[in-house]
This record gives structure tokens, sequence and C-alpha cells, in this order.
């Protein structure tokens, strides 16, 4: 088991996430991987993100640094629908039947790829016995099994289960640049009932610079991943509004302007 710790505290923030990539690239290149980590920072610094772009590219069939994207492992992952990821928590109490079924799960052999991801969302809504039914996968973990948990602070955890944990620390929004921006205008940008006009005027205060178009492209693209997670009925519309983010962030590396690249994304989000 693997104690060691990526701290952030200690070093510039910049510094602290060139190491933290480097960890996780390094296991996707020697594809051999840490059975636990937990990924801890506060809502918004982009960890659930992470871990789903890691669980990606350790399931892809290229086994790769990155993900290709283009092969079926991929694919099923992008249409929510790959049987070797395993996503639980964000909707409150963990229960301690769907950590019994993920155990169950882990020790079976992989459906399709390599390994099994299991990504645990939100893991300090375990209660008291699923956190203990959950020690007992993390004392034996299945082989092939890569089990990653999301917190927004290592300390909301019983320190039973954060001993054995590789720790990955995001830190807090204000470090990572994200209170840039506003999560009111945020929803503006995602709301239906909103009119046109009205999202118009936020995106021009994020057009004027470039690199506050990406953040908040950035920004957009966290909270889809979010809400991917939790809203399993507007899936369809959630993946095409995250292609059309990513579409954007390559429009704005091409040099197209940042006011007709987000003016073409509002009109063009559909949830
Ligand atoms: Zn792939």
């Amino acid at each position: 088991m693997d104690f060691l710790t990526i701290n952030c505290y200690n070093l510039s923030q910049v510094m602290a996430k060139i190491v933290q990539d480097k960890y996780l690239k390094n296991q996707l290149r020697s594809r051999e991987f840490t059975h636990f980590m937990l990924f801890a920072g506060q809502e918004g610094t982009g960890k659930l993100g992470a871990a789903l772009d890691f669980a990606k590219a350790v399931l892809c069939a290229e086994g790769s640094d990155t993900a290709c994207s283009t092969c079926r492992n991929c694919k099923l992952i992008e249409a929510g629908n790959h049987p070797d990821l395993i996503k639980l928590g964000g909707e409150g109490a963990i229960k301690i039947a769907e950590i019994r079924d993920l155990q169950r799960n882990l020790f079976l052999k992989p459906y399709q790829a390599a390994h099994k991801v299991a990504i645990i969302k939100d893991s300090h809504f375990l209660t008291e016995e699923s956190a203990n039914a959950m020690l007992k996968i993390l004392e034996e973990p299945p082989e092939n099994s890569v089990i990653i948990m999301t917190v927004p602070d290592k300390t909301l955890l019983p320190e039973t289960i954060t001993s054995r944990s590789q720790m990955i620390n995001f830190g807090t929004k204000a470090e990572v640049g994200f209170d840039k921006i506003d999560n009111q205008e945020l929803q503006t940008i995602f709301s239906k009932s909103k009119k046109i006009f009205e999202k118009f005027a936020i995106i021009q205060r994020y057009a004027k610079d470039k690199n506050l178009a990406k953040d908040l492209l950035d920004s957009l693209e966290m909270d889809l991943r979010n809400e991917l997670l939790q809203n399993k009925d507007n899936e369809r519309n959630i993946i095409k509004a995250l292609e059309l983010v990513q579409k954007s962030r390559g429009y704005l590396r091409a040099n197209v302007s940042a006011k007709f690249v987000l003016e073409n994304l509002v009109l063009n989000m559909e949830l």
C-alpha cells in the first residue's frame, strides 16, 4: 500500500498540479494503478472531472496516458454506459446495500476493459455502516480494480479510510482561480427560462479576455460533468453540451474571437 501524499498546501498550486498530473500520467503509462485514490478538494476544483478523465484513460482500449475518445470503451463511457465504470454517490447518504453491490461487482472480472473503476462521489456521505463495509474492500482491494473517492475535505472521512488512500489534493476554488467565475452567472447561462439577451449580457464580461473565456469554458465543463453524474435523464443533452464546450475551446485555440465563440456556445446550448 502506498501512503505517499501529494499535498498541495506546501507547494504552489501550479507546481502541485504538475506533480499530480505527472503522478496520474505515470500510472496510465505504466498501466500499474494505485488501487485507491482520494481526490480531496472544495467543490468546483475539478476533482470529479479529473476522476472521470482518469477513469476513461484507464478503461480506454488504446492504453495510453490519455483516452482516445474513439474506441468502444471510450464511446461507452461517453454514453454513460460502460459496464466497468461504476459511479456511486452524489445523492445524499451512500447506503450499505450500494457498497455491498460494489464489492460484488468489483470481484467479478471486468466485462469489457482490462480494469474496473469505481468513482464514489461525495464519499463523506458514506454512512458509518457503509464506511465499515468500504474498509473491508480497501483492506484487500480486488485485483484490476481502481477506486477513486471524492471528498471536499479529507477530515470528513474516518482516518481508517484516508490512511489507506493515495491522496490527491485539489485545494480550494480560490487557489485554482475559479473564484473569477460567478456561479449565478453560470446558472443563467444554463437556464432555459432566461432570455438570450440576458445570456449575451453575461458573456460580454468573459469575452473581453481570452483567458477569462477559457476559464468560463472550464467551469461550464465542470458543471456539466457534475450534472452528468447526477442527472441521468438528461444525459444526451448534457453530452451534447459537453461536446459544444470542447469545440468552443478548440475555436479559442484557433484564435477565433472569444465573443464569437461564447455567443455561438450560448446560442447552441440546449439543456
Ligand atoms: Zn479509447
